[in-house]
């Protein structure tokens, strides 16, 4: 399948081919042709599946094709479309695909969020633009304001709808749908599907089709796991112990709270690893200073909480590893999914601590494998209690959850290589 297959017109295609894309991910395969036939789309997938592009890409096309026939008038631009979607970073990100994808058509975007100052974003809304991007608490601030009216919307794309409930957005996404036009093209993407979802997804959509990308997918063919059995207090220097054993480029580390990931940053400078923690204390231009420099190789470890994780868009990320394990089981796919991307395959490595063993079996539940455990390192928690199920064997000792003879050493094998193939081409492209 290419992107001529899905009658993707010439400037976009060019524009595809500029960014390097050969083949569409299977949610653009899927997702394309509903929406150029102009319906309704419930996508169920996660970031890192090529969601983006799959719809951007038909959002962009009925726009330019609406702009030829008759040709756009010189005048005012009025807002077609809109997408919401919970994190700045992600709004960035999705601003930054609508940009590359439309550079040889007329259509202009622009990208609205919380937490800098209004001007810039109040000027380029002045100016004009087609497609608009925003954060929901912004955009209903400006459009109370008066500067942004969503009278013409053609298509709107809720993104992320999951976290958007999880972040508490829910009265917002109800107020903005009340200010758009019924008659419209509408796209709702969730990574889980939960029953609240559901039902949100049923007062946005009208006539619709779906299509679900499994994130069991993602993880079982893409992402190469394991876990490290370890204490809560060694947690810090089994992380040193595999950076400096296995030095990498490009690791993203997951901290359960703000204060963890701060506190993992010391202790990795005090080691002289190039390392900077983004979360939701950090100032947007500190955010977007740091990604800059995890982007461009000047910062080799970027620890990161869940919610300022979500835009994070790197290619060929090395390792994720789960410093702490989510107690959310879609969480940990949602993290794994950040190394793996695209055509690229991945690592994650987790740590897990006496705590965690029941999160450890709920994420083995709904990925529907073992993850294999390593157990040689110098750090092993050796749990005493009597119960069956939180016993594990010292090291040293072949664990009966996971009797994969020899997984270990070919999983060190495949780290090694993919480690050398990131030194050796150090070069990550921007999504
Ligand atoms: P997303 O799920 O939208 O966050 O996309 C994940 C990553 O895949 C981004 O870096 C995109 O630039 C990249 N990507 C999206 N579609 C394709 C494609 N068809 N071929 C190659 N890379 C892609």
């Amino acid at each position: 399948m290419t992107f001529e297959d899905l009658r993707i017109v010439p400037p976009i295609l060019k524009a595809l081919k500029a960014q390097g894309y050969t083949s569409p991910t299977p949610i653009q395969a899927q997702s394309i042709p509903i929406l150029l036939r102009g319906k309704d789309l419930l996508g169920c997938a996660q970031t890192g599946t090529g969601k983006t592009a799959a719809f951007s890409i038909p959002v962009l096309q009925n726009i330019y094709l609406d702009q030829q026939n008759p040709p756009r008038k010189k005048g005012f631009r009025k807002i077609k479309a809109l997408i919401v979607t919970p994190t700045r970073e992600l709004a960035i990100q999705i601003g930054e695909n609508f940009t590359a994808y439309a550079r040889y058509t007329h259509i202009k975007n622009t990208v609205i969020f919380g937490g800098v100052k209004q001007g810039n974003q109040t000027q380029a809304l002045k100016k004009g633009v087609d497609v608009l991007v925003a954060t929901p608490g912004r955009l209903l601030d400006l459009m109370q304001q008066g500067f942004i009216s969503l009278k013409h919307i053609e298509y709107f794309v809720l993104d992320e709808a999951d976290h958007m409930l999880d972040m508490g957005f829910i009265h917002d996404i109800r107020k903005i749908i009340a200010k758009i036009p019924e008659k419209r093209q509408s796209l709702f993407f969730s990574a889980t599907m939960p029953p609240a979802i559901v039902n949100l997804s049923q007062k946005i959509l009208g006539d619709y089709d779906s299509v679900t990308i499994k994130p069991e997918q993602a993880t079982a063919e893409r992402v190469e796991q394991a876990v490290y059995f370890v204490s809560k207090s060694d947690k810090r220097k089994l992380l040193l112990h595999l950076l400096q054993s296995e030095p990498a480029q490009s690791v993203l580390v997951f901290s359960r709270t703000k204060f963890g990931a701060d506190k993992i940053v010391r202790w990795l400078k005090k080691s002289d690893i190039k390392s900077a923690a983004i979360h939701g204390n950090k100032s947007q231009g500190a955010r977007q200073r740091t990604l800059k420099e995890f982007k461009s190789g000047k910062i080799d470890v970027l620890v990161a909480t869940d919610i300022a994780a979500r835009g994070i868009d790197v290619d060929e990320l090395s390792l994720v590893i789960n410093y702490d394990l989510p107690n959310v089981s879609e969480t940990y796919v949602h993290r794994i999914g950040r190394t793996g991307r695209a055509s690229a395959s991945g690592i994650a490595l987790s740590f897990c601590d006496k705590d965690e063993r029941t999160y450890l079996r709920d994420i083995e539940k709904l990925i529907k494998q073992d993850i294999n455990v390593i157990e040689e390192h110098p750090y092993v928690e050796v749990v005493t209690d009597a119960s069956p199920k939180k016993t594990h064997k010292p090291q040293g000792a072949r664990s009966n959850r996971n009797k994969r003879s020899g997984s270990n050493k070919n999983f060190k094998h495949k780290k090694r290589n993919n480690y050398k193939k990131h030194r050796s081409s150090p070069s990550r492209k921007k999504g």
